[in-house]
């Protein structure tokens, strides 16, 4: 079967693997549809391997090269005999973790925090960027007619950015802060959207990604940080210049994450979402005078699938405008991971066709 694997930095070949043989009594053989390039796939291919593991992993047994894809939607094509989620046939929506059931924080519905976490498409013998692939019973998340096959494929960043909405306690009536209009911040305000907000703020420096956040039809205004005092800006726009509810950092750097602490309001909620690759600066004298909470995110509650497909039925949550192009998988470097690594690009998220 052709596959794209990752085998080193800047090192992506799309060549002929070997095809599933068997299946385990609870797992799966499905035949991805449509997968998401995610950041995480654009850092192992600009400066990897960084989760991809160059020993083989400590649960799932992982190795380079990896096929890669964590965001995608699949078709159902054999299950092993203690299967009762899925029939053959049905289209489902990957929730990509993989850890033990049976450990502490997996005991307690927190299995994304399993320290032995492993991930399908960056840890894990298959990925989404294949014809077929193995997956656990529970990575499987049924998709009903109403939910197509794209929408079930940017599933995965659309939890990402829920998680991080929950955690920054938007509710009804919330004033947002969104630092970074990437796909997760893009996706963020349509959730915060969908919580209820009322004013949907979102700082970005990249023009062509200020133009596609406008083009969601969400927001308040969008701010460009090179040139606008964000802070200053938001107080003018909040009652008796408190600032906002809420803020979530999407961008992984450290001006964001300053800017979302000093534009919360007295008692505010700011979320870390963005990954950051290095430490940053930061003013807890300010955080303890404002008597805000930072929260910080990992992933996501590996049970948001239904919520999040439930959402997407009702219309609340159209994560599909996120995405802006498709390519095949043997044009995948050229057409996909190059054009996202443009820092001043035009892509928001391309998906794989497979
Ligand atoms: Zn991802």
């Amino acid at each position: 079967m052709k596959a794209v694997r990752f085998y080193a930095k800047e090192d992506i070949r799309v060549e002929d693997v070997p095809a599933p043989q068997s299946v385990g009594p609870r797992q799966l053989v499905v035949k991805p549809l449509v997968c998401g390039i995610c950041g995480t796939d654009l850092h192992e291919y600009a400066a990897g391997p960084i989760v991809t593991p160059l020993h083989p992993h400590v649960f799932t047994g992982a190795t380079l090269p990896q096929i890669l894809g964590h965001e995608f939607s699949a078709e159902v094509i054999e299950t092993g005999k203690e299967v009762t989620r899925v029939r053959k046939g049905d289209r489902v929506s990957i929730q990509p973790l993989v850890m033990p059931l049976d450990d502490y924080f997996s005991r307690r519905g927190l299995n994304h925090l399993s320290p032995k976490m492993g991930c399908i498409g960056l840890s894990w013998q298959w990925g989404g960027m294949g014809e077929y692939a193995i997956i656990n019973d529970y990575n499987a998340n049924k998709l009903p007619d109403t939910v197509s096959n794209e929408q079930g494929a940017v599933i995965e960043p659309s939890a990402v950015a829920l998680y991080g909405v929950d955690r920054a306690k938007v509710g009804a009536g919330s004033t947002v802060l969104i630092t970074g209009g990437g796909p997760i911040g893009a996706l963020s305000a349509l959730a915060s959207a969908a919580a209820g907000a009322v004013k949907i703020y979102v700082s970005e420096p990249n023009p062509n990604r200020r133009a596609q956040i406008e083009a969601l039809g969400v927001t308040t205004q969008i701010f460009d940080p090179k040139k606008d005092n964000v802070v200053e800006l938001l107080r003018e726009q909040t009652e008796e210049g408190v600032g906002v509810d809420s803020a979530i950092e999407c961008s992984g750097s450290e001006a964001g994450l300053n800017t979302c602490c000093e534009a919360v309001r007295n008692r505010g909620t700011v979320a870390q979402v963005g990954l950051h690759v290095r430490k940053a600066l930061v003013d807890p004298a300010l955080w303890a005078l404002k008597d805000i909470t930072v929260e910080a995110t990992w992933c996501f509650e590996v049970t948001m699938w239904p919520r999040i497909i439930g959402m997407i039925e009702g219309g609340t949550y159209p994560v599909e405008k996120i995405v802006s192009g498709k390519v095949k998988a043997d044009n995948v470097v050229e057409k996909g991971f190059k054009p996202l690594l443009d820092p001043s690009g035009s892509q928001m998220k391309i998906l794989v066709q497979m």
